[in-house]
């Protein structure tokens, strides 16, 4: 086709090598470099191990205090994403970085090896709430075809309660309130475990990033309390939330930089 271009009229190849140098704003530029410190800080950084595991145990303070005060007849639940909040998708992460790839490229493959490992501190809380008579709620937006791999991740990893009663992914909606609503209905959910707002209320969702943080400051006695944040640096709907409203065309990065507060 070039060639019929070239020899019909040469400004064309002009405009066609400008084109091949310059992909179309709607392209997304496969440039997965930014990944590779959050990718690297979750796979290497003794910080991360750390915040994972204050994360879990301050839930564990929590639950603690939360049993001892109870008024109530229904049964003790706990709900927890899966994805970087009980299971460390970082291999997946290092593979979209060493071949520029990105999601859903691989996914399914990395979750079909049930090879993940348990988020620090996540595996030894669930088990002690289990002790405690609290059940585990795995709330997550996995596809809801990924739900035997993702036991058998669970089970592998020595999570309780990683069975088919207890697994609600993602059918047709991305809102989890509803699977809550579900769980609620037997259940008073004593705390919720997320790297993701909305793994703890449906406000969150599709927001831009000034309204996330002014709702996180509206409900900052939540956090530490009955919320229970884990990091995750690698992705999450803090990155959308930063293109939120803007035009659909625009390069990505190119709307990241101008996010940066300078001095
Ligand atoms: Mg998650």
């Amino acid at each position: 086709m070039k060639k019929i271009n070239l020899l019909l009229c040469l400004p064309l190849l002009g405009i066609i090598l400008f084109s091949c140098q310059n992909p179309s704003p709607k392209e997304e530029p496969k440039n997965n470099d930014a990944m590779l410190y959050s990718t690297l800080y979750v796979q290497n950084a003794a910080e991360y191990r750390a915040l994972c595991i204050q994360a879990y145990q301050i839930g564990q303070m929590r639950l603690d205090e939360k049993i001892n005060n109870y008024v109530g007849d229904k049964k003790f639940a706990v709900v927890v994403d899966i994805d970087e909040t009980v299971l460390d998708n970082s291999p997946h992460a290092a593979r979209s970085i060493i071949e520029n790839t990105n999601y859903p490229k691989y996914w399914d493959e990395w979750c079909s090896k049930a090879e993940a490992l348990a988020i620090p501190g996540s595996a030894e809380f669930l088990n002690y709430a289990a002790e405690k008579g609290v059940e585990t709620f795995y709330i997550s937006n996995r596809k809801a075809h990924l739900t035997e791999v993702t036991l058998k991740n669970l089970q592998l990893r020595g999570f309780p309660f990683a069975d088919q009663d207890h697994i609600m992914l993602r059918t047709d909606s991305r809102d989890k309130e509803i699977r809550r609503n579900m769980v609620r209905n037997d259940y008073d959910i004593l705390l919720y475990f997320g790297d993701n707002l909305g793994d703890f209320l449906t406000e969150f969702d599709d927001q831009s990033t000034v309204t996330r943080n002014d709702l996180v400051n509206k409900l900052s006695s939540q956090f530490g309390d009955d919320f229970i944040m884990l990091p995750n640096p690698t992705y999450g709907a803090w990155m959308s939330a930063m293109t939120h409203g803007t035009d659909a065309t625009a390069k990505i990065d190119s709307v990241y930089r101008t996010k940066l507060k300078n001095f």
